[in-house]
């Protein structure tokens, strides 16, 4: 084969059917693999493992293109997890919408990278102009500014950063960008609430300040932070000669879906000098819905919001954002490179996004949130985020009214966590059942649904972010569960 017909697609004729026709017959497979509602094949571990072990993944002559898809079609297609299933409902992580994966193909096939202008032009500009949007989508004033980022982990670690270096530089007075952490570095205090995401700990370790950093503030029984608590353990702290620098509102608590208190957590933060950041990785998408929204007003109140488009507003992986109220905070992450972000091409207007972020090279992950907010407007949107939340609302009401179940905490968005009772005279505990049920539906029904422990039991969870889904559906399963029993 000649390799200049099918390397890239450039302007000449041969290479763009090559383009071409690549695309369209992967397309064609993918939609193929389509058959049926089920979110996974059930394939266990070790049979899936042995199906899909690789000899020599590189043998010395390639084969066509036709060949590796029809490998692909036979192995890798049949047994993905499917999303997108109304069976699939296990994590955060949902479907990606159609016009996204259009996206997808223009990002791919430019191959933009935003940290420079002359590497990234229009996608430069696109993405400043759609995070102009965003900070005003949550409320944030002029002097706002954000990123796009590789995911909430990210932009958790990106908002601490900040908050980190704004204390040091402007509370300590003290340059920690040039000198590392102050000698005082191991009194340094965040808050967060106990069934907060992890990637707080992991966050103060990667600062230098180690898990013990983090105070983890207890919960109500409606698993958000009880605001007496934080305030109890900042002025314990205080009196201990710690020095609290920051609390972490969640907006959708990875498990239960629940939005800590926000403006009385902003109230404190005030009171007591510190940085407020919204890790709203799940709860961001809520701003949408027209009926639901008022649920996360308070991000506006707080100085870093972690969004994540691959959660709630259904795009591809991987598309995120970090949000800054003061923009001038991002300097901790700026670091100039003479070939590359050079300060006398800013003076002339470049704009070199790399100043902003963690990452160097970077996908063009704001096409796809352009397109999608273009395409669907406010309504269109609205209408998408508020079946999720109603979905949710109605699958509790009906776990509340059904005997054999017992549901954790009303859910403030798409999450339901409950678990099922054995019944009378069974010899199974509680325990046992609620796992050998999720087995049971992930390798002999194709469904897939969430696991988690909540007050010490195991109980299971419906992630609900698919607007796809009915009432009926959730009935269907609710009888299908009691079945298993
Ligand atoms: C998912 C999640 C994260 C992590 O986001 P990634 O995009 O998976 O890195 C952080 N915080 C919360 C509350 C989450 O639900």
């Amino acid at each position: 084969m000649n390799f200049q017909n099918n390397v890239f697609l450039t302007a000449g004729a041969d290479e763009k059917s090559a383009y071409l026709s690549m695309m369209e017959q992967t397309i064609r497979a993918a939609a193929e693999a389509m058959t049926h509602d089920d979110a996974y094949a059930g394939m266990p571990p070790y049979e899936l493992r042995k199906a899909l072990h690789v000899d020599e993944l590189l043998p010395p002559e390639g084969c066509s293109f036709e060949e590796i898809l029809s490998e692909v079609k036979e192995k890798i297609l049949p047994n993905l997890v499917r999303p997108m299933s109304t069976n699939y409902m296990a994590h955060l992580h949902g479907s990606a919408l159609l016009e996204s994966i259009a996206a997808e193909i223009i990002i791919a096939t430019f191959n933009q990278s935003m940290d420079s202008w002359d590497q990234a032009p229009a996608a430069t500009e696109i993405e400043v102009e759609v995070i102009r949007n965003l900070c005003a989508l949550y409320g944030y004033g002029e002097k706002a500014d954000g990123v796009f980022t590789s995911g909430g982990s990210q932009s958790n670690l990106s908002g601490l950063l900040l908050a980190r270096d704004w204390f040091c530089n402007e509370k300590l007075r003290y340059d920690v960008k040039k000198y590392g952490l102050p000698g005082n570095f191991r009194k340094f205090r965040m808050y967060t609430s106990e069934v907060s995401h992890f990637s707080m700990e992991k966050s103060a370790h990667l600062m230098g300040l180690g898990y013990e950093s983090v105070v983890k503030v207890p919960v109500n029984s409606a698993m958000q932070m009880d605001i007496k608590a934080l305030e109890e353990l900042i002025e314990a702290d205080i009196k201990a000669g710690n020095l609290p620098f920051c609390a972490v509102a969640t907006v959708g608590t990875t498990d239960f879906g629940s939005i800590d208190p926000m403006p009385a957590m902003r109230k404190l933060c005030d009171r007591y000098g510190m940085w407020l950041h919204a890790d709203a990785a799940y709860g961001s998408g809520v701003i949408l819905s027209e009926k639901y929204a008022s649920r996360v007003n308070g991000l506006a109140a707080c100085d870093s919001i972690t969004v994540d488009f691959h959660k709630m507003f259904m795009l591809p992986i991987s598309c995120s954002a970090s949000l800054i109220k003061n923009g001038k905070y991002f300097d901790a992450l700026t670091i100039h490179a003479d070939y590359l972000n050079r300060e006398e091409d800013e003076e002339d207007g470049y704009i070199n996004l790399v100043n902003k972020s963690m990452q160097t090279t970077r996908r063009f992950d704001a096409l796809k949130v352009w397109m999608s907010f273009k395409m669907r407007g406010r309504e269109g949107w609205s209408e998408l985020i508020t079946r999720c939340i109603d979905n949710a609302a109605y699958f509790y009401s009906q776990l509340k009214a059904t005997d054999g179940f017992e549901v954790t905490n009303e859910p403030e968005i798409s999450s339901v966590v409950f678990r099922l009772l054995p019944e009378n005279g069974s010899s199974e505990d509680a325990d046992t059942m609620n796992k050998r049920i999720r087995r049971e539906l992930l390798h002999h029904k194709g469904v897939v649904i969430g696991q988690t422990v909540c007050n010490g039991n195991v109980c299971l969870k419906f992630t609900l972010l698919n607007p796809l889904l009915t009432c009926e559906k959730l009935d269907s399963l609710i009888a299908l569960m009691l079945s298993l029993r």
